[in-house]
């Protein structure tokens, strides 16, 4: 189902999962409010790296986070960037069904077109969370209006992944044959598999230089851009630290949050970056046309 579509001229995107410590920890929704947020921590760290290198990034933003600090979207617009949707739970698509993900959905669309002003294009899944096991969701995004959707992952995780998925951006086909621009997050094929490059966990294990290594390699390779993702917690080291029942999102989650702000410096310095709705602007608006 999914096939490259070349994405001339080539543009790195910057992308931000915005949500709080304990919500990309598989904490349920309904547990919390045990816990203090510090969305303002990382975020600030990160708003200041990015306005000292003028990048405008993509925000998909948590719709319950947008509804209990309603301050944080107005402000992103100031700043130029992009507003898009991460849903509203944080609950895995997989396990959401069709009746809630089109209700969290149109929650959060209706809530930060509220808050923005501007229409909404983009969708990004939690967990990118949108799997062999619930491309019905893809429908979904088409029939409440997303354009773009920037939840597959083409690799293999524990938690996420469609191995065989395209790794450039361009339109698939959804289940009952509609299209949608799909922005796959950023993998190197190497013998045998898709190495992940795209941002979170993989880019605090890897060193700096191989981050820069790999990513000059699709440039250079592939002509296409980069498609990067971090999220606010990642830039706040005085997080609190809890054990969850399972070992490894704890340790994804808390492994080297201290390399984040010099790596990310790093390659901001490296590399231009633009929003998503800017660097597939002309894919999207033809798409609208049809
Ligand atoms: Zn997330």
């Amino acid at each position: 189902m999914f096939r490259d579509v070349n994405p001339k001229p080539t543009k790195n995107v910057f992308s931000v999962d915005l949500e709080d410590w304990y919500q990309g920890l598989e904490i349920d929704m309904d547990d919390w409010g045990k816990y203090a947020s510090r969305i303002e921590t990382g975020l600030k760290v990160l708003l200041d790296l990015l306005d000292a290198a003028g990048v405008r990034a993509t925000f998909f933003v948590l719709g319950w986070q947008a509804e209990r600090s309603p301050h944080l979207v107005p402000d992103l617009v100031a700043r130029g960037h992009e507003i898009a949707s991460h849903g509203w739970s944080h609950r895995f698509v997989y396990q959401q069904g069709p009746k809630q993900f089109r209700e969290e959905l149109r929650r959060s669309l209706q809530l930060l077109e509220a808050q923005s002003g501007q229409k909404v294009l983009g969708y990004r899944a939690p967990f990118f969370s949108i799997t062999k096991d619930a491309l019905w969701a893809l429908d979904i995004l088409v029939e409440e209006g997303v354009a773009y959707d920037s939840s597959v992952f083409p690799t293999v995780n524990y938690r996420y992944g469609i191995p065989n998925a395209s790794r450039a951006p361009g339109f698939l086909t959804t289940p009952s044959g509609a299209r949608l621009f799909e922005v796959p997050l950023s993998t190197v094929r190497v013998p045998g598999m898709n190495l992940p490059l795209g941002g979170g966990g993989y880019f605090r294990m890897y060193p700096y230089a191989l981050t820069r290594a790999l990513s000059r390699r699709i440039l250079e390779h592939e002509d296409r851009g980069l498609v990067f993702y971090v999220h606010p917690w990642e830039f706040d080291t005085e997080q609190p630290r809890i054990t969850l029942p399972r070992w490894l999102p704890q340790w994804t989650h808390y492994h080297r949050l201290e390399s984040t702000v010099g790596n990310t410096r790093q390659l901001l310095a490296d590399f231009r970056f633009v929003p998503m709705r800017e660097a597939f602007a002309q894919q999207l608006a033809e798409a609208a046309k049809r």
